[in-house]
C-alpha cells in the first residue's frame, strides 16, 4: 500500500514564458513529484497561450498537473515558490514575463482565504489555459469548491488563443 493513500488530491499550473519555456515546465514536474510528500498523478499536454496582462512579452506554454500530497496547503504553496525562485523567477511588473509560475488551483475541496493563498485560484475558472489542460487530466464532471462543475465552465470559456502543442 502507498504511504501516501491518505494524501489529498490537488491541482497546480504550471506555466512559463522566458528561457526555455517547455524544459522550465518539464523540469518544474519532476520538482514537484519529487517533493516530500508528493506523488504525481496525472500531467496534461502542453498548451501555447497568450499572455494575461502586459501584451509585449512571450507567449506562454502552459500545463496542470494532479498530485497526491500529504502537505499542508501552506506548505505546499512554499514549496512551489522555492521551486519558482530556483528557476530564476524574477517579480517585476505584475503578470509580467516570467521564467516559471506555479499556481496551487485545487486542494482537494478546500475553499482557502489566507491572506496569501486563495483556494480555488480566483481567476481558473475565467482561464482557458488552465480549465482545458485540467478538463484533459481530471474530467468535465470535476466538481471546482464553491464554483460549479468543469464542464460548465467551460462551456462559458471558449479557448481563444490556446492551443495544444502535439505530444
Ligand atoms: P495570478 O495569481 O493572477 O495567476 P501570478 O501567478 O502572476 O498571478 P504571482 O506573482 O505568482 O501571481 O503570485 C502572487 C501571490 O499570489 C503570491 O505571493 C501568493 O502568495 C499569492 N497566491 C494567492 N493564492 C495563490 C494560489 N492559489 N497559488 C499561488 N499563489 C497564490
Ligand atoms: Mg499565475
Ligand atoms: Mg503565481
Amino acid at each position: 500500500m502507498s504511504l501516501l493513500t491518505a494524501g489529498i488530491q490537488a491541482f497546480i499550473g504550471l506555466g512559463s514564458n522566458l528561457d526555455n519555456p517547455v524544459r522550465q515546465i518539464l523540469v518544474a514536474r519532476t520538482d514537484i513529484a519529487g517533493l516530500d510528500g508528493n506523488e504525481e498523478i496525472a500531467f496534461s499536454p502542453l498548451y501555447t497561450s497568450r499572455p494575461v496582462g502586459p501584451q509585449q512579452q512571450p507567449d506562454y506554454i502552459n500545463a496542470v498537473m494532479a498530485i497526491r500530497t500529504r502537505l499542508p496547503a501552506q506548505d505546499l504553496l512554499q514549496r512551489l515558490q522555492q521551486i519558482e525562485n530556483a528557476h530564476g523567477r524574477i517579480r517585476t511588473v505584475r503578470w509580467g514575463a516570467r521564467t516559471l509560475d506555479l499556481d496551487l488551483l485545487l486542494y482537494g475541496q478546500d475553499i482557502i482565504h489566507d491572506p496569501n493563498l486563495t483556494v480555488p485560484h480566483p481567476e481558473m475558472a475565467r482561464r482557458a489555459f488552465v480549465l482545458y489542460p485540467l478538463a484533459d487530466i481530471a474530467g468535465a464532471d470535476l466538481y471546482i469548491a464553491g464554483c460549479g462543475r468543469l464542464g460548465e465552465l467551460l462551456a462559458a470559456c471558449p479557448p481563444e488563443g490556446l492551443q495544444r502543442l502535439p505530444a
